[in-house]
């Protein structure tokens, strides 16, 4: 089989398109049962170790679980601190503008290239070469380049915000920042990462917000997550789906149902 990253004819091994660490957090301590990725119009798919395909051979594989860990560690294994005077807005001092980009392309790049259901809105088109090729040359390309910016669902309702940090929702497209088109990610804890997929540059309000080398990561904090758009498509699945709707009503996570 050819590896998709290093093209060669290798064994493959089995790729998670989004990290299991970020779905690691969905699983409920009783029962080891993690919560469905959902969608607005779509069937809710249940994903017991998370998406993976057949894509990548073990070296390629190694290579992005790199930056998977990285990632994981910044984003998932620590409380994370207010920015100054406010608390709109989480801060992280140092962190690593290299590793932590290359996750954010490979991620996008994963999801872009692989046949499963739930990434069908995320298509990187021409741009999939482009994210291929700072893969394998270890560049994470221009500054303005497939440029992130992170926010963070939060409630002052307990039960909500518990809701907002196990919710996994499908990857989608959205049209901000004067149209420019953006690839969404949800990942577990209530993050949901923008990243730009357009050759127009970033508008200078969001410019604050994307991640730049040598300077801190600024994560935006959304803490009304009961007025989101995201929380109404929870609510609207949750009426048509028992699971999720016991987990609505309980804020308990979600057991495999008989
Ligand atoms: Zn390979």
């Amino acid at each position: 089989m050819i590896c998709k990253l290093c093209q060669k004819d290798k064994e493959l091994s089995k790729s998670h398109i989004i990290p299991k660490a970020f779905f690691m957090h969905l699983y409920s301590e009783r029962n080891d049962k993690p919560l469905m990725m959902i969608g607005e119009n779509r069937f809710p798919k249940r994903r017991p170790i998370g998406s993976y395909e057949k894509l990548l051979c073990k070296d390629c594989e190694q290579k992005l679980g790199v930056y998977d860990n990285y990632a994981q560690d910044l984003l998932l294994k620590k409380s994370l601190d207010f920015f100054p005077n406010t608390d709109l807005a989480y801060i992280i001092p140092h962190f690593d503008y290299f590793v932590l980009k290359s996750f954010f392309i490979s991620l996008l790049w994963r999801a872009s290239i692989t046949k499963l259901e739930e990434f069908k809105l995320i298509d990187a088109g021409p741009y999939e070469f482009r994210l291929r090729d700072l893969i394998i040359s270890d560049s994470v390309g221009g500054k303005d380049e497939f440029s992130i910016f992170i926010t963070k669902f939060d409630s002052k309702n307990e039960k909500n915000k518990y809701i907002s940090e196990k919710s996994i929702l499908f990857p989608a497209k959205q049209r901000i920042d004067n149209a420019l088109n953006y690839s969404v990610f949800y990942l577990s804890s209530g993050y949901k990462v923008y990243i730009k997929v357009d050759k127009r540059n970033t508008d200078e309000l969001f410019i604050k917000l994307i991640l730049k080398d040598a300077m801190p990561m600024v994560i935006l904090r959304m803490d009304n997550f009961e007025d989101s758009p995201e929380y109404r498509i929870l609510l609207n699945i949750a009426k048509n789906n028992r699971e999720l709707g016991h987990f609505f009503k309980s804020g308990q996570p979600v057991g495999n149902s008989p």
